[in-house]
């Protein structure tokens, strides 16, 4: 008889405070910022690089990348904007598996990450020395990981995803009568095993930033605002989803702050994403969801620490020094290549599938309660 290991206890993740992140950056005259921005844009002509930023990082960088044909979104499409730009290098605003991802895709660029330290707690709580043991103790099941890993996870799992396809990804592998072990946000695979009912096996890691949103609190502030649409991303616990008026990827929820006729969201994700939700929906509110309340713990307020690291600063001096720049052993590299190039031909299939059916790539009708994937 077989005696497979229990669930392992994933390490204790010591985040670090955000307000004192914020603190430590630098603070600019108006004159040193537009000095700043203006060495920035030089040294990218320069070094023939582009910026691939994610939602959650310091507006001055999110607009910084989109005025020198950079990208900002989601780990999903900044992968693919990496991979497709003919950019030499790429310099990533985001956190170290983002710069990993990239590395993955584009072995023969260089690529710099702007903050050195940046990390995650999902990728932290699944160190690879951990979970390659786990998943040969479970060779039935096909190993699916989050985007949110280090390149040694990806190289061991069978499918990489990020939350716009997730629970896509693991219906079509239900409906061909697999069995999954994934990993490793608990709260994410806990709400893939609900909507797709599949036979999941679940790492159990979270995220420090939705990890602190409370559904108590939540529920106080919609009385308050009773016409406010709640948009949550599913790193949240439960008890924040059940009041969700759309469950979706950051970039399926600034669809909703365009798309939905309210006037006032409460937004469930780093508040990062707010710059993007108010261009893409001027003069409507967003108001953050509570990370207060009974049995609060909130050390990053809705802010990711590590995304905060990110700055003009240490952007300037990653390109200046070529500092940061990532590097991937390439036996690595070309075994999680293969799970993360069978995303992106899935993701593929389904933005071809929705313009097929004319709807707008991962589109959603007005007025719709809307769940991830769907
Ligand atoms: S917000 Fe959460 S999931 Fe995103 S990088 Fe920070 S810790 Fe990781």
């Amino acid at each position: 008889m077989s005696h497979a290991p229990a669930i392992p206890i994933v390490p204790v993740i010591e985040a670090p405070s955000t307000a004192e992140i914020l603190a430590r950056a630098p603070l600019e005259t108006p004159a040193e910022h537009a000095a700043l921005v203006a060495k920035i844009k030089r040294l990218l002509k320069q070094q023939d690089a582009v910026i691939v930023a994610h939602y959650y990082v310091h507006e001055d960088i999110q607009r910084l990348a989109e005025e020198t044909g950079g990208y900002v979104s989601d780990s999903l499409d900044m992968a693919r904007f990496g991979h497709e730009h003919r950019a030499r290098t790429l310099v990533v605003a985001g956190v170290r598996f983002m710069g990993e991802t990239a590395k993955i895709l584009n072995p023969e660029k260089r690529v710099l990450m702007a903050a050195r330290d940046a990390e995650c707690s999902l990728d932290l709580a699944c160190p690879a020395e951990q979970f390659i043991p786990f998943c040969d103790a479970y060779p039935e099941r096909t190993v699916v990981v989050y985007s949110n890993t280090s390149a040694a996870v990806k190289a061991r799992a069978d499918w990489v995803v990020t939350s716009s396809i997730a629970v896509k990804l693991v219906k079509y592998l239900k409906d061909r009568g697999e069995k999954i072990l994934w990993a490793p946000d608990r709260h994410l695979g806990n709400y893939i095993q609900q909507a797709t009912g599949a036979d999941m096996l679940i790492w159990p890691g979270a995220c420090v930033v939705h990890e602190a949103f409370k559904g108590i609190a939540l529920g106080a502030l919609k009385a308050r605002h009773p016409g406010a649409a709640v948009l949550v991303h599913p790193e949240s616990p439960a008890s924040v989803i059940a009041l969700a008026d759309v469950v979706g990827s950051t970039t399926q929820l600034i669809q909703a702050a365009r798309d939905l006729p309210n006037k006032e969201f409460i937004v469930a994700t780093d508040t990062g994403i707010f710059y993007k939700m108010r261009q893409a929906a001027p003069g409507k509110l967003f108001m953050e969801a509570p990370t207060a309340g009974r049995g609060a713990t909130c050390e990053s307020c809705a802010h990711c620490p590590w995304m905060a690291m990110n700055n003009l600063t240490a952007l300037a001096q990653a390109l200046e020094t070529g500092a940061n720049e990532i590097q991937v052993d390439e036996a690595v590299r070309v075994k999680a290549l293969r799970a993360t190039q069978r995303m992106l031909d899935f993701a593929d299939g389904i933005d071809a599938r929705a313009a097929g059916q004319g709807r707008p790539v991962s589109g959603f009708a007005k007025g719709e309660r809307r769940q991830l994937g769907d």
